[in-house]
């Protein structure tokens, strides 16, 4: 089965998903900037706080280089990449969507090497200036106009982008695409809300994104699967892809069995004399 493509799309959100902490967070305690980040919190939204404390360690001295040093020692449980590896050589296609930024990402997956399993990463945007200070920017330009979801922050509805995800396998014409989507925060509610009944959630329990999903239950169309870390992830994941796959597998015997029925009954209707040429050429084809 390995490496043969299947309909599944993975979609993982990053912090206290796919690592163990919140990235943001981590970056501020680490270079020891925990107050002054606290002091600043309720002042401003926290996509805009971030880029403000890129500027503060750069007013202070720390560099790009110290920067990506703590990242690269960023916790994460061990069977996480493994169960990235394991959806990806099942033929799954995986992509990130998170609220940190594309340097704190694209660092840390690069170090972990496991970027090229993933074929798109939707965050907000970053890059490092003249001055060697990184600057994020927010994914949704919110000075400009508002995404118009009031469930999610300013600079991101990752429900948006869930939708936007879907309407493009609609233009593909692949209506047998699954999703399955992993979060843990407050964040990730709102794409649970957009899955659809044939695709599966997969919120980390006792986290924020659990919480709300248990306040009613009904409201996700989707199957929804809880997890506690790494091990249970990688458990659960394969679980369900393996299940969509032997699915997908009887969906396909079945429809080989009633096509080689149809054979049969066309059998019939090719050698019958008055039928146009146009139709039995299909007919004959179907055998
Ligand atoms: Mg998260
Ligand atoms: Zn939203």
């Amino acid at each position: 089965m390995a490496n043969k493509n299947n309909n599944i799309v993975i979609v993982f959100d990053f912090d206290k998903t796919i690592i163990d902490v919140d990235s943001d967070n981590w970056v501020v305690d680490e270079l020891g900037f925990t107050v002054l980040f606290n002091q600043l919190l309720p002042t401003m939204p926290w996509n805009s706080l971030m880029d403000r404390m890129m500027k503060e360690l750069h007013d202070h001295g720390k560099t790009i280089e110290e920067i990506k040093q703590v990242l690269r020692r960023i916790p994460i449980h061990p069977r996480v990449i493994p169960a990235i590896k394991s959806a990806h050589a099942l033929g799954c296609e995986l992509r990130i969507v998170s609220d940190a930024n594309t340097f704190f990402i694209e660092t840390i997956t690069e170090h972990l090497g496991i970027s090229e399993y993933f074929s798109e990463i939707n965050t907000n945007p970053s890059l490092v200036d003249e001055q060697g200070r990184l600057r994020v920017s927010p994914y949704h330009d919110f000075t400009k106009s508002s995404h118009g979801c009031s469930r999610c922050p300013p600079n991101m509805c990752k429900g948006l982008i869930i939708e936007r995800i879907q309407a493009s396998f609609a233009k593909e014409g692949n209506n047998k695409k699954k999703m399955i989507y992993l979060g843990d925060g407050a964040g990730d509610y709102c794409p649970s809300l957009k899955l659809k009944g044939e695709d599966y959630m997969m919120p980390r329990k006792n986290f924020p994104v659990w919480d709300l999903i248990s306040q009613n239950p009904m409201l996700v169309k989707a199957t929804v699967r809880d997890w506690t870390d790494g091990e249970a992830m990688e458990r659960i994941l394969v679980g369900i892809i393996n299940e969509i796959i032997s699915a997908e597998e009887e969906e396909e015997e079945k429809e080989k069995m009633m096509s080689s029925e149809n054979c049969k009954l066309s059998v019939g209707i090719v050698h019958e004399p008055l039928l146009p040429l146009a139709l039995q050429v299909p007919l004959a084809k179907s055998c």
